[in-house]
C-alpha cells in the first residue's frame, strides 16, 4: 500500500512528553519519527529533575556529618570535591540518554537528529530534509527566561548551573519558584554563602501559606539570606565575579548570579504561524483537554503549552494524546489532585487544595495542623521542625489538601495523593492505623482543629 505520508506521527522534541507519547503511538501501531535538536531525555533528564535531585543528595552531606556526633559518631574532616560529582552527575546523564535512545528504537519509534520546523500542517524540515507525517506533536519544551536589567548576560540560568568549573563560593539567586528555592538549598548545603532574591512578601507563591513561611524561617536558620520585596537591579563585572545591585540599595558581590525567573514556552521560530498553531499572549502553544492545538492534525504537550509544567504531567499528557490520536477513543488528563514536591532543605509537598484555594472555593474549612521536632532531631542537635496540615471540607468530611515541610515530604505526599485521588475523608483518614515512629504517622492522628 503506498503511503499517503512519511510518517502517522511525527513528534518534534525528545524530552518527557515526547518520548512518551512516541512510544505509546508505535505501541499503537503508529509510524513514528521524533527528532531533537539537543538532548534524549529533555529539560527533566539533561537539565532538570535528574541532575537536580542527583545535586540535591549531594548537598545533605554536610547535613549528615553535622548531625552524626549526637548520634556517637565522630566524622572526620570533610572535603567536598565539585568536579568529582559534576562528572559522576554527567556519567549518569550519559546512561540515561543511552536508555531513552534504547526506548525510542526498541519501540520502533526512528530518532532524527536536528532541530525540525514546520512548513505547514503537515510537513516539517530538518536540514535538507522534508518530512510529511499526517499528525504532528510539539513537546518542545521551555527556555529560563531571562532578565531585561543591565548586565544581565552575567548571570547564569539553571542550564548553566549543572555545567559550572568549579563550585561558588558566594552565589546570589533571583527569584522564588521551585528552581531558586532548590538551587539555593543545594549551593548552601555545599557551603557556599547564598542569597536569595524575590520580588514578593514571601517565596513559593501558590503553595500553602503556612508551608511558605515555615520554610523560609527554616531556610534563614541554614544560614540562606532571604531579600523579600526586592528586585535584582543590575549586575557589573567585579574582578573574576560579579557585583549585584539589589532595589533596597544592596551591593553584594559574588562569583556569580543566577537568574530563576521562570521559563518561558519554546515556540519561536518553529514555523507554528506557517501552520496555523495558535499561541497566547505569552507564547504558549494554546491547546483543548485533549491537547490538540488550533490546527486540527498537531497536538502539543509539556511545557510549550504552560499548563502544569512538570514532567510526570507532561508524561501524561504525551500519553493522552498518543491514545487520542490513534487509540480507540480520545483521552484527557486530569489535573485535579495533582502533587509536587519542592526538594528544599528541608523538602516540601504538596496535593490538592491550600487553605487558601480550599476558602475560595468552599468558605468554611476545617484546618488540623502539627508542628513538631521529628525524632531524629532530638539527638542530631539540629533545630528543625516539621510541619503537616490538612485541610478538610466539613459537610462532606473531604480532604481537599495535604501539605507537608519536613524531611521525606516527596515520598509521602506520593501516597497521600492516591488518597486524595480516592476522595478520602478525614473519618477515613482517621481510621488508618499509624506506623509508628514515622513522621508519616502523624497524618492520620490529628484530631484537633486548628483555630481558623
Ligand atoms: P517559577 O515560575 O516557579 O518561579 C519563577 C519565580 O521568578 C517566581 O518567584 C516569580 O515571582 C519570579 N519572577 C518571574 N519573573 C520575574 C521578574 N521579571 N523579576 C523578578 N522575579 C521574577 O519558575 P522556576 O524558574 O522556578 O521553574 C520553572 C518551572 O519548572 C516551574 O513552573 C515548575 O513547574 C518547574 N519545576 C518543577 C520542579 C519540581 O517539581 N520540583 C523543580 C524545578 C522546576 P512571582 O511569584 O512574583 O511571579
Amino acid at each position: 500500500m503506498v503511503q499517503k505520508y512519511d510518517y502517522d506521527l511525527f513528534v518534534m522534541g525528545a524530552g518527557s512528553g515526547g518520548v512518551r507519547a512516541s512510544r505509546v503511538a508505535a505501541q499503537l501501531g503508529a509510524r513514528v519519527a521524533v527528532a531533537e535538536e539537543r538532548y534524549l531525555g529533555g529539560t527533566c533528564v539533561n537539565v532538570g529533575c535528574i541532575p537536580k535531585k542527583l545535586l540535591v543528595y549531594a548537598s545533605e552531606f554536610s547535613d549528615a556529618f553535622a548531625e552524626a556526633a549526637g548520634f556517637g559518631w565522630a566524622v572526620g574532616a570533610s572535603r567536598f570535591d565539585w568536579r568529582a560529582l559534576i562528572a559522576n552527575k554527567d556519567k549518569e546523564i550519559a546512561r540515561l540518554n543511552g536508555v531513552y535512545e534504547r526506548l525510542l528504537t526498541n519501540a520502533g519509534v526512528t530518532i532524527i537528529d536536528g532541530r525540525a520546523t514546520l512548513d505547514d500542517a503537515h510537513a516539517v524540515t530538518i536540514g535538507s530534509k522534508r518530512i510529511t507525517a499526517k499528525h504532528i506533536l510539539v513537546a518542545v519544551g521551555g527556555w529560563p527566561a531571562a532578565l531585561s536589567i543591565p548586565g544581565a548576560e552575567l548571570a547564569i540560568s539553571s542550564n548553566e548551573a549543572f555545567h559550572l568549573q568549579t563550585m561558588p563560593e558566594r552565589v546570589i539567586i533571583v527569584g522564588g519558584g521551585y528552581i531558586g528555592v532548590e538551587f539555593a538549598g543545594v549551593f548552601r548545603g555545599l557551603g557556599a554563602e547564598v542569597t536569595l532574591v524575590h520580588r514578593g512578601d514571601l517565596f513559593l507563591r501558590g503553595f500553602d501559606d503556612d508551608l511558605r513561611a515555615a520554610l523560609a524561617g527554616e531556610m534563614e536558620k541554614r544560614g540562606v539570606a532571604l531579600r523579600f520585596g526586592t528586585l535584582l537591579e543590575r549586575i557589573e563585572k567585579r574582578g573574576s565575579g560579579v557585583r549585584a545591585t539589589l532595589s533596597n540599595g544592596e551591593a553584594i558581590d559574588a562569583a556569580l548570579v543566577m537568574l530563576a525567573t521562570g521559563r518561558k514556552p519554546n515556540t519561536h521560530g518553529l514555523g507554528l504561524e506557517s501552520a496555523g498553531v495558535k499561541l497566547d499572549g505569552a507564547g504558549a502553544i494554546v491547546v483543548d483537554r485533549y491537547s490538540r492545538t488550533s490546527v486540527e492534525n498537531i497536538f502539543a504537550v509539556g511545557d510549550v503549552t504552560d499548563r502544569r509544567n512538570l514532567t510526570p504531567v507532561a508524561i501524561a499528557e504525551g500519553r493522552a494524546a498518543a491514545e487520542t490520536m490513534f487509540g480507540k477513543r480520545a483521552m484527557a488528563v486530569d489535573y485535579d489532585n495533582v502533587p509536587s514536591a519542592v526538594f528544599s532543605h528541608p523538602p516540601l509537598a504538596t496535593v490538592g487544595l491550600t487553605e487558601m484555594e480550599a476558602r475560595a472555593r468552599f468558605g468554611a474549612v476545617e484546618i488540623y495542623k502539627s508542628d513538631f521536632r521529628p525524632l531524629k532531631h532530638t539527638l542530631s542537635g539540629r533545630d528543625e521542625r516539621t510541619l503537616m496540615k490538612l485541610v478538610v471540607e466539613p459537610k462532606s468530611d473531604r480532604v481537599l489538601g495535604c501539605h507537608m515541610l519536613g524531611a521525606d515530604a516527596g515520598e509521602i505526599i506520593q501516597g497521600l495523593a492516591v488518597a486524595l485521588q480516592c476522595g478520602a475523608t478525614k473519618r477515613q483518614f482517621d481510621a488508618t492505623i499509624g506506623i509508628h515512629p514515622t513522621a508519616a504517622e502523624e497524618f492520620v492522628t490529628m484530631r484537633e482543629k486548628a483555630a481558623s
